[in-house]
């Protein structure tokens, strides 16, 4: 399997190439040259394995420059143990038409965890295959939850350090303290005075210095991506869509179906259009957003804007105007690492580009776009509850506000996997305002208050989370990220 760039079809790198280096040297994402074609007599082989199966089936499809012992090692440490339900990935049934697809039950409970704890395991052995001998200095831009599940997954992980960056007022309370407690001798976090796009521009700014990546290099170490721009993130996201798709078989549910997924930075939703083109039956992708609804109106128009405000809202993990992998779906899409390159260049220097009109076409046949503002988001959550004594979170809220509308407006009543990214637990505090409004809590205790008046259980990773020692207290400017990085790092 032979992987190229977005912003250039002519580059071929192979698998742990990309993964290594995350991001292509032009500015481009990779993105595998072809796609599996999965028939159903292998989703019926699927549906008879366990996830850890499955994930295994799914990757070597991918990574065909890793062994099978390779591949079932590394699914077995990323899986095994570290989750609190057998299944990683399990789909809980809200209504005859309805299942709700928790993927947050891994170490910080966001869906994160799902491709983060798997990331190292295909990382360290990337960087062996490549065969460039250097330390791996993994840096990331975090709206909350990224930022925790890449500390947890490459804590003490040898031969690597990872630094996060996270936008200063722009996390819920229970991400900052999860990030500033975190443990391990190869971690440092920093909060930075701006957004989540000013963390991630400053990310890639870093990313593509030719100087700061020579620096690396005499010091004997390059950088990678924990980032959603890297394909291993992408890939075991692809795998919980083929295995939803398994679980439906085994409940005799072998139709198509719509998906829908609260979206920020588009990695998640682009994974189920994968897992759509390798022939899992998805109709339509609905990507919900809250009111940075930038995407909604991409979706709907064609014309991508960045310039608007941007709001702070209860859905922090998805306050994004610019959605990276949305490049990788143009890219698929339109067939052109020109047309991207434009589209990209305009991006940049104007804020805003429109696509063709075979490109929106296209676009729009397969996904739907929707959006819900905070009031609509919690009245959601107590609604749910209230109907299907279903708690859920801020995003997966998002995603159900966007569902119901979509099914109230088309009358599309066909079998729909909504996709759930955290905990409600993650939120407490907004969670509890929407259910039993005016509590007086602060985000902490509103965990324990959420859990006595709801009877759902606190999860164990977010249990005594203000008694843990805070090791990460800086802020800086985005301008100075790059100092921050050297400081950590001991080079100047
Ligand atoms: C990251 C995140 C999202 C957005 O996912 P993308 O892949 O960036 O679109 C949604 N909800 C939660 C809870 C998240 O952590």
């Amino acid at each position: 399997m032979i992987y190229n760039s977005t912003r250039n079809s002519k580059l071929e790198v192979s698998a742990s190439r990309a993964i290594n280096d995350g991001i292509s040297q032009d500015g481009g994402l990779f993105v595998p040259s072809e796609l599996p074609k999965l028939d159903s007599a292998f989703f019926e082989r699927l549906s008879g394995l366990d996830y850890t199966g499955r994930a295994a089936e799914v990757l070597r499809l991918f990574l065909d420059d890793f062994t099978d012992s390779e591949i079932s090692d590394c699914v077995r440490g990323a899986y095994v143990g570290s989750f609190d339900n057998d299944d990683p990935a399990p789909l809980h049934k809200l209504s005859d038409n309805a299942s709700v697809l928790e993927l947050w039950h891994g170490p910080t409970c966001a869906f994160k965890d799902m491709a983060l704890q798997l990331l190292p395991h295909l990382l360290t052995r990337s960087a062996k295959k490549t065969g460039d001998g250097k330390r791996t200095v993994i840096l990331v831009a975090t709206s909350g939850d990224t930022g925790k599940a890449a500390l947890e997954g490459f804590k003490d992980v040898p031969d690597t350090d990872i630094i996060v960056f996270y936008p200063d007022r722009g996390v819920s309370n229970a991400q900052k303290l999860q990030m500033a407690t975190q443990t391990g001798g190869n971690v440092f976090v920093s909060a930075i005075n701006g957004n989540f796009d000013d963390a991630q521009s400053g990310v890639k700014r870093i990313f593509v210095s030719d100087e700061i990546k020579a620096k690396l290099s005499e010091n004997g170490m390059a950088f990678s991506s924990a980032n959603s721009i890297n394909w291993g993130r992408l890939l075991p996201q692809i795998v919980y869509y083929v295995s939803a798709y398994c679980d439906l078989l085994k409940e005799g549910k072998s139709g198509a179906f719509n998906v829908v997924v609260p979206t920020g930075n588009f990695g998640n939703i682009l994974a189920a259009f994968y897992a759509k083109c390798m022939g899992v039956p998805v109709d339509k992708l609905i990507c919900a957003s809250n009111r940075n609804n930038v995407l909604t109106d991409f979706i709907a128009d064609g014309t991508y804007d960045r310039n608007r405000g941007f709001y702070t809202t209860i859905s922090p993990s998805m306050d994004i105007l610019i959605s990276s992998n949305l490049e990788r779906l143009l890219y698929h899409i339109s067939g052109s690492d020109s047309k991207v390159r434009d589209w990209m260049k305009q991006l940049s220097n104007t804020g805003c580009y429109t696509v063709d009109g075979e490109t929106r076409e296209q676009i729009s046949s397969h996904f739907v776009g929707g959006c819900a503002d905070d009031a609509a988001t919690k009245a959601t959550i107590k609604d749910t509850f209230d109907r299907y004594g279903y708690l859920c979170d801020t995003h997966t809220a998002v995603a159900v506000k966007v569902y119901n509308d979509y099914v109230k407006a088309t009358g599309d009543d066909k079998q729909t996997v909504i996709v759930s990214t955290a905990s409600p637990y993650k939120f407490a505090a907004d969670v509890l305002d929407a259910i039993h409004p005016d509590h007086g809590c602060d985000a902490i205790s509103a965990m324990a208050e959420l859990s006595r008046v709801t009877g759902v259980k606190v999860p164990k990773p977010l249990e005594g989370l203000d008694k843990r020692e805070v090791r990460f207290k800086g802020v800086c400017e985005p301008a100075d990220m790059a100092k921050v990085v050297y400081d950590y790092l001991k080079i100047n």
